[in-house]
């Protein structure tokens, strides 16, 4: 098996992810996350929200309607650009206006699929009445919802340029070739800042370098290898109907470097597109937008696939703490001996109080145990034997070296939230 098909199989076995309406025989490019795969994204966009919104004081939150009028894609230019006879590399998915490339991909030399005139954004249409529907998108990127509030935010914060609006949420696309688990899917969730800044070169190009670093070391602080990640810069055929500079960045997947978050400065397309203009002290004009834009699925996928360690005898999930499913695991030695599971049972609530969430198995014998919470990425087992009745402590076992180590339940939550972080 190769990497991707272990990772497939034990995101599905375990309940990471499983293919979408499933018993039904699927639907290409959408997928249904399980009990851990909701908690690994949801780590995911907590640590992406402290970071690019609590930890700063020039970044506001907001969560627009997928459903916008359709006004707003005809302004932004999607239903124009999206709409051009396209072709789409079979190898690295990268698109093209079919009247721009010749046979083969300019990027990695893959063939082409056949020339389509095709719209990216998926079609919906509301009302209650048959024939009168209005025709209307599931947004093809959530960045949209961001311009069109611009001057509601300005108006009831007190944000001043620069400063950035952040906002994770799902986002559809009709992709052609969907593809490699959720790494290509049809509906996903973005997390996207747009940092509004003066119209002036300089500035664009230091917060445009600036917001580069920034978020490739939180993919590092996470955890990503830093030999598995790079930067690639778009070139002039590649770049997004708006984008006046972009930059990649790249993970070194199973199937190849691949996008993991694009970095644009989209200048001052979409506030000038949506007629928005912004006034201080200085006068009136349209700022100019730097955007990090990444998503959720994505880095669940790669941050699985960086994590996934094999050692002689078992897999291993290396998830950063802050990531993974479940924090900790509380086994009773034996589940027959009704004083053991009493004693652990009592010692999983008291830490499941603190720290969340805390997995409980008294399931087949400890080893087997352990191995299953590796396999999970949990940080930390701990083991309630018959010294835990005599001494009141217990064995807490860490995943990646598998050293174990005696602590007393009354210091064992601290313990914890300590190695925790
Ligand atoms: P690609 O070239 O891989 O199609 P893109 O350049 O079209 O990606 P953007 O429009 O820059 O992607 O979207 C920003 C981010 O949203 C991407 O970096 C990726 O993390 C995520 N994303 C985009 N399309 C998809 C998709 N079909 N499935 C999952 N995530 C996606």
């Amino acid at each position: 098996m190769d990497t991707m098909e272990k990772i497939t199989a034990l995101t599905k076995r375990r309940g990471f992810i499983f293919p979408g309406s499933e018993i039904y025989g699927g639907f290409g490019g959408f997928w249904d996350y399980g009990p851990l795969g909701v908690e690994l994204k949801n780590n995911i966009k907590k640590a992406w929200w402290q970071s690019m919104v609590y930890d700063r004081d020039d970044v506001v939150g907001m969560d627009a309607a997928i459903v916008m009028n359709p006004k707003v894609w005809e302004a932004s230019g999607h239903t124009q650009a999206f709409t051009d006879p396209l072709v789409e590399c079979k190898a690295c998915h990268h698109r093209f206006r079919a009247d721009k490339v010749k046979d083969v991909c300019p990027d990695c030399g893959g063939t082409f699929t056949e020339a389509k005139k095709f719209n990216l954004l998926t079609e919906v249409y509301i009302g209650t009445i048959e024939d009168n529907k209005t025709k209307a998108y599931l947004r093809g990127e959530i960045t949209q919802g961001v311009f069109v509030n611009f001057a509601n935010v300005v108006n009831s914060t007190r944000v001043k340029v620069p400063f950035g609006i952040a906002q994770i949420g799902k986002a559809f696309r009709n992709e052609i070739t969907p593809g490699n688990l959720t790494f290509r899917s049809r509906e996903f969730e973005q997390m996207e800042l747009e940092y509004f800044i003066k119209p002036d070169k300089k500035e664009a190009e230091e917060t445009f370098e600036y917001w580069k670093s920034v978020r490739m070391k939180w993919y590092q602080d996470l955890g990503i290898k830093k030999d598995n990640l790079r930067l690639r810069k778009h070139e002039d055929t590649e770049r997004a109907h708006y984008a006046k500079d972009a930059v990649d960045i790249e993970y070194q997947a199973p199937f190849g470097w691949s996008e993991f978050e694009g970095i644009h400065n989209r200048g001052d397309f979409d506030l000038t597109n949506h007629k928005l203009t912004y006034k201080d002290e200085a006068g009136e004009f349209t700022p100019w937008v730097i955007e990090t834009s990444g998503g959720v699925d994505r880095t669940a996928l790669f941050f699985l696939i960086d994590s996934y360690t094999e050692s002689e005898d078992r897999v291993i999930l290396k998830l950063h703490p802050k990531l993974a499913p479940y924090k900790v695991a509380v086994f009773p030695l034996l589940a027959n001996k009704e004083e053991l599971v009493n004693k652990a049972r009592e010692i999983f609530l008291k830490v499941k109080s603190q720290i969340n969430p805390v997995a409980w198995d008294a399931r087949g014998n400890i080893g087997k145990r352990y191995f299953a919470q590796d396999e999970i990425g949990t940080p930390y087992c701990i083991t309630v034997d018959f010294d835990s009745l005599e001494d009141d402590s217990v064995t807490v076992r860490d995943r990646d070296s598998a050293e174990q180590e005696r602590v007393s339940v009354d210091k064992l939550t601290g313990f914890l939230q300590n190695k925790l972080g």
